[in-house]
């Protein structure tokens, strides 16, 4: 029998999203493939949720569809939105030409994000590469969290020093696959120690999906809550096309609706 696809009392109102237009306050290049895009979008800074996602419409139509990208800050005061992003194809390429002032149609706040267990005191924060993004407002959220980073080189590190700044310089360890920064080696060699010395109450993880297994498993050794933000492929990114879907323990569900962030404990990986 066909499981039921998605849980919809567990979604969070996706397609009550209203698209609107953002003027770009800043696309500045990080490093040659990654940059960080400022939106001046109040509405949607003023409701997003910690690992929440936009849907972005690039401006040559010939992208017909949206592209997703999760929010690594953002400031209801400021009405800003700040996207941290990797040119991997063809529509993130255009993106990286967008100059300050084009507006951009922006649907959002979409998904549902981060819910670490109520009385969390102590997190472990996996990101992976540019999936480090989503969890730099986890960060903000939490009393107290480490943060373990891995990248291929250091050129491809995220956000390294705004965990810093926020959990403590001290608290960030820092992994590259060639050794240019931090440990040489996986970010899942660190999580596996400091999951062996303190006594975490939550772990989340966003970044490759071997990875994100990985963590989950060495998570659920350590008999730790863990969630993973899964960055499916997705069309609509409002729980209509189930070009997204995610395989779980009850059936199946859509990343874009009933996630991106899920329990790992419930992921048929
Ligand atoms: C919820 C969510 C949040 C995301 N957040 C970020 C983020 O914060 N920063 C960031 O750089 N990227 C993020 N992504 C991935 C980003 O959406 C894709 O990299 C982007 O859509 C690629 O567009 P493109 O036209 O440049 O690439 P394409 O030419 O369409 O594809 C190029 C490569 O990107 C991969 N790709 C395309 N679409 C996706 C997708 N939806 N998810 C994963 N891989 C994809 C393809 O498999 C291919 O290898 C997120 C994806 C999801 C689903």
């Amino acid at each position: 029998m066909t499981a039921p696809l998605c849980h919809p009392e567990r979604s969070e109102g996706s397609l009550r999203a209203k698209s609107l237009a953002a003027t770009t306050l800043q696309n500045r290049a990080l490093t040659t493939d990654l940059f960080q895009l400022t939106l001046d979008a109040p509405a949607i800074a003023a409701t997003l949720a910690p690992g929440q996602f936009v849907h972005l419409r690039l401006p040559n139509p010939a992208h017909v569809l949206r592209r997703p990208f999760s929010v690594s800050a953002a400031n209801p005061e400021a009405g800003t939105l700040d996207i941290v992003y990797q040119v991997v194809g063809a529509g993130t390429a255009e993106l990286s030409g967008v100059t300050r002032g084009a507006s951009l149609d922006v649907l959002g706040p979409l998904g549902r994000g981060w819910r670490p267990p109520v009385g969390t005191r102590h997190a472990l924060l996996v990101g992976g590469g540019v999936g480090a993004a989503p969890l730099l407002p986890l960060a903000q959220s939490l009393p107290a969290a480490d943060v373990v980073l891995g990248a291929q080189t250091a050129a491809r590190l995220v956000g390294h020093a705004d965990f810093a700044g926020r959990v403590g310089a001290d608290h960030v360890y820092i992994t590259t696959d060639d050794g240019s920064a931090g440990q040489p080696g996986f970010a899942t060699d660190v999580t596996r120690d400091l999951l062996a010395a303190h006594p975490y109450d939550y772990v989340a993880t966003c970044g490759p999906e071997p990875m994100q297994r990985l963590v989950a498993a060495l998570a659920r050794a350590a008999d730790v809550p863990c969630q993973v933000s899964l960055e499916r492929r997705m069309a609509c990114g409002v729980g209509v096309c189930l070009s997204c879907v995610v395989t779980t323990t009850t059936g199946r569900a859509r990343a874009c609706a009933e996630g991106p962030v899920f329990d790992a404990a419930e992921v048929a990986w």
